[in-house]
């Protein structure tokens, strides 16, 4: 059982509060849902916990230490993973090529070795072709593992950009507006996908999406922002109700 704590964290760019005090908590195995209008410190947020901003105020913490100073690719390490809004795939590549560099990366071989081909590096290998077919099969791209990303539809493209996040021993996943550009049935897809490896692997998941029926269909608790300040943090039923958040979302096309 893992805990990511944001513990007041402020953020400001010169003169803009991006984020305001803002402090909750996300455990491992459950699906939170951070919500609120455009310009509300969502993609802030996101970026401070994987290490992309550092906040001006406050920190994160990951069971107790300090994550937010270290660098992007140390707390990718740690098991925060991040699927960014518009997938960064090599389009050239096929998918389970793909898949292949981001176990590369949690395995931390150098492209020099992995030429050389050591005898560690087979070994290695082998192992990661087993487990980029198990999340081909997780994922249900077996068939497609071998077309080029060019090829691949977009909402697929985000699968395996969801893939890559899972080879790289995450406990905690990040998803920045993951269903923007994805058609019915892949948004059903994505969902029983993140279900699946909540219930599988126990991870927390943090969503930023502003599609409502989604959020609350998914999430066990929405955590709202508004102009940088968390004005809710509860369960959707709850939350959706609540006099403020309605009132900040007036005007929106929520
Ligand atoms: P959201 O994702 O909720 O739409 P953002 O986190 O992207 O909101 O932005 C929150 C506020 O911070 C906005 O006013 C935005 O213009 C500002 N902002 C975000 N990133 C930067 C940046 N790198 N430099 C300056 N201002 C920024
Ligand atoms: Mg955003």
């Amino acid at each position: 059982m893992a805990r990511l704590a944001v513990e007041n964290v402020s953020v400001s760019f010169g003169g803009i509060h991006a984020l305001r005090d803002v402090s909750f908590d996300l455990e491992s195995g459950a699906i939170v849902g951070l919500i609120g209008p455009n310009g509300a410190g969502k993609s802030t947020l996101l970026n401070c916990i994987s290490g992309i901003t550092r906040p001006t105020g406050g920190r994160v913490r990951l069971d107790g230490v300090v994550l937010s100073t270290l660098p992007p690719a140390t707390v990718a390490g740690r098991g925060i993973g991040r699927v960014f809004q518009h997938p960064e795939l090599v389009v050239e590549l096929s998918v389970r090529e793909n898949l292949m560099i981001a176990c590369h990366r949690s395995l931390g071989y150098g492209l020099i070795s992995e030429l050389l081909k050591l005898p560690n590096v087979w070994a290695a290998e082998r192992a990661a072709a087993r487990r980029v077919d198990e999340v081909l099969d997780r994922l249900g791209l077996s068939e497609s593992a071998d077309l080029t990303i060019r090829n691949l539809p977009y909402g697929h493209r985000k699968l395996v950009d969801l893939g890559r996040a899972l080879l790289m021993d995450i406990r905690f996943l990040l998803l920045d507006e993951p269903i923007a550009g994805l058609n019915e049935s892949e948004v059903a897809k994505l969902r029983d996908l993140l279900l699946r490896v909540r219930r599988e692997l126990g991870l927390g998941i943090l969503v930023v999406e502003h599609n409502m029926p989604f959020v609350s269909g998914l999430c066990d608790r929405l955590v709202v922002l508004d102009l940088g300040h968390l004005i809710a943090n509860g369960p959707p039923a709850k939350v959706l109700r609540d006099p403020k958040v309605m009132a900040s979302y007036l005007g929106e096309d929520a």
